[in-house]
């Protein structure tokens, strides 16, 4: 129940009126309570400030209870409203109720008042917490179709801009350095590229970006990014960060973690255009099945908080309800692109962490970020050896259902050194495998291939008892597929769209890292190539 009780009483007996005061009293209901005695009493005292709750007496001089509901009902229709009368009917009582009454109570059985209150009160609060569950789902539920949408359009643009961004880089590397053409195709390039970020960005939000969570303690990934962090805001903000002294691990990824704090920063910064204090601070707090039920989060227990303050200039409720959503932003044409917190939102979500927003206007926001505490040890993952861009003389099976990309890749690879064979999908990339078996060092599967799948085609090869490594690319990875394929297998993974230098680079990491296999027979495969 709520700490301060508002009441509007309308009552014309001061008698009745301190006799109902009273037995509230008693029985713990501490109110602050308004007397009304008229209509209009009664119709200012709703419109000036919403009750918690109306007491109502049935008749008086000048007014009467039914139509003091009617007013009600109309004004604040979720305030319960209680008839407390002398003599009641029964029939009048069920009129009442029909009328939209919480209930009624005799001046003479005064001891029901107290019960009836409680009850109403708790209908009220339980119907609130009920809406805002509701509004959360609902919610929940938008960004995921959001996110869908926006997840499959950037998936087809990573594609295209695969064949932008390493058709351009090979024109690069072909003409001669003072080519009139070299300035244009740097251009091609570099937007590319810029539209390659963007469509990351969106691919984050849509949690169809991989991450690489690892055991951090987030204090440390926090304290080392602050120098950086207050060169990109700026002078004029003071910023501070202020950690709590107990910091249990939380699994994350560092790089994502950064780019959150920064999305958030960079967003506070924009707050304050005439400076102000940015305050990132950091909290560990337990959260109980309830609270977590309250709340709409999907598991109890500890959380690290990450907070970012600012004394900005806050949002209205309009603008909060739509924050998280791509491209949503109230910053002018060419300031804003809308994607920094539906990045956050979906880095957050991808860590299973949660997000709350407040906010007044003109007085500031604060973002709070809670990851859930790594209570269990857990191995780190071994750091990955870079390889430098160094070519070979491996032949290289590519198996790839776009045609631009088949033909990107075999000219990235070619201009290594390597031997190349394509196949446009699963099962041709098996016949290919079937007849050159002896002869191929590494394979690099699409994951998402009509007829013959990535998983299934590398499924078949290994059932046949081959070891070639393999390569898997993809635009993005389902987070559940991601981690079976990485974990089980421990292969390759290329994201897409892929630069020659990383392409390049991944090949040859692979490459070394793989003792030489060679297929037992080529005759082993004939079992498998597909009828
Ligand atoms: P962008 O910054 O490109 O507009 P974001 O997704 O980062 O996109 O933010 C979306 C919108 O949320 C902003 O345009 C702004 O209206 C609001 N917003 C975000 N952070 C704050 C903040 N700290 N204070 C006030 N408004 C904010
Ligand atoms: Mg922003």
């Amino acid at each position: 129940m709520k700490q301060s009780l508002h009441i509007l009483h309308l009552e014309d007996s001061d008698f009745d009126a301190e006799l109902i005061e009273a037995t509230l009293g008693s029985e713990g209901i501490s109110a602050e309570i308004s007397r009304a005695q008229t209509r209009s009493e009664f119709e200012q005292a709703i419109t000036s400030s919403e009750p918690d709750l109306i007491l109502a007496d049935c008749s008086l001089p000048s007014f009467d209870g039914m139509t003091a509901l009617e007013i009600a009902k109309r004004k604040c229709p979720e305030v319960p409203f209680i008839f407390v009368s002398g003599s009641l009917g029964e029939e009048v009582a069920i009129e009442t109720l029909k009328s939209g009454a919480t209930d009624y109570v005799l001046k003479h059985r005064l001891s029901r008042l107290a019960p009836a209150v409680r009850r109403a009160l708790n209908e009220v609060e339980q119907r609130a917490e009920r809406w805002k569950l509701e509004a959360q789902l609902r919610h929940a539920q938008k960004m995921e179709s959001v996110g869908t949408l926006a997840g499959g359009v950037a998936h087809d643009f990573n594609n295209l801009l695969t064949a932008i961004v390493g058709n351009a880089q090979l024109a690069l590397a072909r003409i001669t350095t003072d080519s009139a053409a070299r300035e244009h195709l740097q251009e091609i390039e570099k937007s590319g590229l810029r539209a390659a970020d963007l469509t990351r960005q969106l691919l984050i939000f849509s949690r169809k970006q991989k991450i690489e969570p690892k055991i951090i303690v987030l204090n440390e990934t926090i304290r080392a990014f602050m120098k950086m962090l207050r060169r990109i805001i700026g002078e004029d903000i003071e910023v501070d960060f202020s950690e709590c002294a107990e910091m249990p691990p939380v699994l994350a990824d560092p790089g994502q973690i950064e780019q959150v704090v920064m999305n958030l920063a960079v967003n506070a910064r924009d707050a304050m255009a005439s400076g102000g204090k940015l305050t990132i601070q950091t909290n560990v707090l337990s959260i109980d099945e309830e609270q977590s039920r309250a709340r709409g989060w999907s598991r109890a227990g500890r959380y690290i908080c990450l907070s970012v303050t600012d004394e900005g200039v806050g949002m209205d409720d309009q603008v909060q309800s739509r924050i998280f959503e791509p491209f949503f932003t109230t910053k002018g044409e060419g300031r804003g692109t809308g994607l920094g917190l539906a990045v956050v939102y979906g880095i957050v979500n991808q860590h299973e962490g949660m997000i709350e927003v407040q906010s007044r206007l003109g007085q500031g926001t604060t973002f709070y970020i809670y990851l859930p505490v790594q209570e269990e040890e857990v191995q780190k993952p071994d750091r990955r050896i870079k390889a430098e861009l160094r070519g070979g003389q491996e032949t290289i099976l590519v198996a790839e259902d776009e045609e631009l990309l088949r033909k990107l890749a075999k000219e990235i690879l070619e201009g290594l050194g390597y031997r190349v064979l394509l196949a446009a999908d699963g099962e041709e990339a098996l016949k290919i495998f079937n007849a050159h078996s002896p002869d191929i060092q590494l394979v690099m599967l699409d994951i998402v291939m009509p007829k013959l799948g990535g998983r299934a085609t590398y499924d078949s090869m290994r059932a046949a008892g081959c070891r070639v490594p393999v390569i898997f690319m993809t635009g993005y990875s389902a987070e559940m597929a991601r981690n079976k394929m990485q974990q089980d297998l421990g292969e390759g993974f290329i994201q897409k769209p892929y630069s020659v230098q990383t392409l390049g680079q991944k090949v040859r990491e692979v490459l070394d890292a793989s003792p030489t296999y060679r297929a037992k027979s080529s005759s082993e495969f004939r079992a498998l190539s597909s009828e």
